[in-house]
């Protein structure tokens, strides 16, 4: 079985101490990732640090260059990468050559940005100032990602942080470190220098602890869970660093009675079971107007049980495995609270215990009360819970009725309710007749418990950028 490397000072670093890493379509491990210690985490910082104070000498073009190139890298490689990305995480391939595509465009977007950290002229208050707004690199970032996107969520930390002139050390989820390691490769091919961006793994908390507590670490940008965040909140109220936190999600999803049905259906579907519902812009609750509920039911419980389940490896699987037996339990678990409160199990709900890996039969669940678990928490697997509502106004507020707001959705075709739903929902990203929001031009993020700060677009970048004003005497 092969032990995978670090990616450290330009150098490849293959260690005694490793973890397993398992494909979760087969319950096994099938490759080995080596890990390091705290003290060679600060020498990563250390050497970040070093490489920082040329890096961001360059031009905004040069490395813009660089990010092109990584991107040509990532493309002309994704056939391998993508059955990495499957194998590690449990996707369906397709899926991972559109996270492949995603990471690609992300790269190019940052590239072309790399030439824009525009500063201001303001006019001056009084005679014989000027005065002048600059942004420039924070420093070195410690990027922390999950295992659900595990290519493209730390590509878009990196790609927009070396963008703006930061080194970056990623530290990848234990799950799935593979993908950052063949990211690293591509990095590794176009010759960016040494300590500009490199990979770390080990010991979860302690790498978390050394980003916050090492002065040379001028950045934290994280995506996880709530109660992650919530660690690297505490930690950085000792040293008050800066970070940009993207947390869990609660979307909503309303389909109004003037929706056009199957767009609704297949916008439910994909903002549902993409990614095997593990993902944080999941739409995790779907209300329905109740004059079409029960047709909106039918549409949905007969594409949901079309659904292919399988390994993600073989042709035309659209539901791969969850990433492992705690994430089918907590879906188990939710659908039994539904149906605890009342709710109907439509179809699906089933751990596959005839099969290896760790599957689940996607499951619709009908007339799920607020209360019901799988209404207020996230459950990151393929459950749909569907409810009815009557009226705009109430649907709003039931939508809100959630600490977190990541995304919401909505379908219809009302101009003047359209503007209504994106000025009222509680939430970062808003999909309107539309399953799949996220672009790389367009900011990601979202408010309330679902996080701190914006990735990709312009705020992509000026989350890596300091803002300077410069006030010049000149009399
Ligand atoms: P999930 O529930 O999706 O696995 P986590 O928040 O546990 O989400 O994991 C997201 C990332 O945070 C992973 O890279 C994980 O290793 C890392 N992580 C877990 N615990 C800590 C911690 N105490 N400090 C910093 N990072 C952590």
């Amino acid at each position: 079985m092969k032990t995978h490397p670090l990616y450290l000072n330009g150098e490849w670093v293959v260690t005694e101490t490793t973890h397993a890493v398992v494909n979760p379509a087969k319950a096994e491990p099938f490759a080995r990732m080596s890990l390091i210690d705290r003290s060679r985490v600060a020498q990563a910082l250390n050497d970040a640090h070093a490489a920082f104070l040329s890096w961001r000498q360059i031009t905004g073009k040069a490395r813009g260059e660089f990010l092109q190139k990584i991107a040509a890298e990532l493309d002309r490689r994704r056939d391998g990468i993508s059955r990495l990305i499957t194998m590690e995480n449990g996707k369906p391939l397709a899926q991972s050559l559109t996270e492949i595509a995603m990471a690609v465009d992300h790269l190019r977007w940052f590239a072309e940005e790399a030439r824009r950290g525009y500063g201001r002229v303001i006019p001056n208050q009084v005679e014989g100032k000027r005065h002048l707004v600059i942004k420039t690199p924070i420093g070195v970032v410690g990027a922390i990602s999950p295992w659900n996107f595990p290519l493209v969520l730390g590509v878009r930390k990196a790609a927009s942080a070396l963008a703006a002139g930061c080194t970056v050390v990623l530290k990848p989820a234990r799950q799935t470190p593979l993908s950052s390691v063949a990211f690293a490769e591509c990095v590794d091919a176009v010759k960016l220098p040494p300590g500009v961006f490199q990979i770390v793994a080990g010991s979860a908390s302690e790498i978390g602890q050394e980003f916050l507590q090492n002065p040379l670490c001028r950045k934290i940008t994280f995506t996880g869970s709530t109660s992650v965040g919530q660690i690297l909140i505490r930690g950085a109220a000792e040293c008050v660093k800066p970070l940009s936190l993207e947390l869990g999600g609660q979307a909503p999803l309303l389909v109004f009675e003037d929706a056009d049905l199957e767009k609704a259906v297949d916008g439910a579907m994909i903002a549902k079971f993409r990614n095997t519902g593990q993902s944080c812009i999941a739409a995790n609750r779907i209300y329905v107007q109740r004059p079409i509920y029960q047709r909106f039911l039918d549409l949905f419980v007969a594409k949901t049980k079309a659904l292919k389940i399988g390994d993600g490896l073989l042709v035309g699987v659209q539901i791969g495995p969850l990433i492992d037996d705690e994430a089918a339990a907590k879906a188990a678990q939710h659908i039994e609270d539904a149906v605890a409160h009342g709710a109907r199990l439509l179809c699906g709900g089933r751990r596959l215990k005839e099969r290896k890996g760790f599957f689940f039969e996607p499951a619709v669940v009908a007339d799920v009360p607020d209360r019901g678990l799988c209404m207020q928490e996230e459950t990151f697997a393929p459950v749909a819970p569907v409810c009815a509502f009557d009226t705009e106004a109430e649907v709003i507020q039931r939508a809100n009725a959630s600490n977190f707001g990541l995304s919401a959705y909505a379908f219809t075709r009302d101009l003047g309710r359209t503007f209504r739903l994106m000025e009222s929902l509680e939430a970062g990203m808003i999909g309107i007749n539309d399953g799949v929001p996220t672009t790389s031009q367009c900011p990601f993020g979202g408010v309330k418990q679902s996080g701190w700060g914006r990735e990709l677009g312009l705020e992509g970048m000026d989350a890596f950028l300091e803002t300077k004003h410069i006030s010049i005497g000149i009399a």
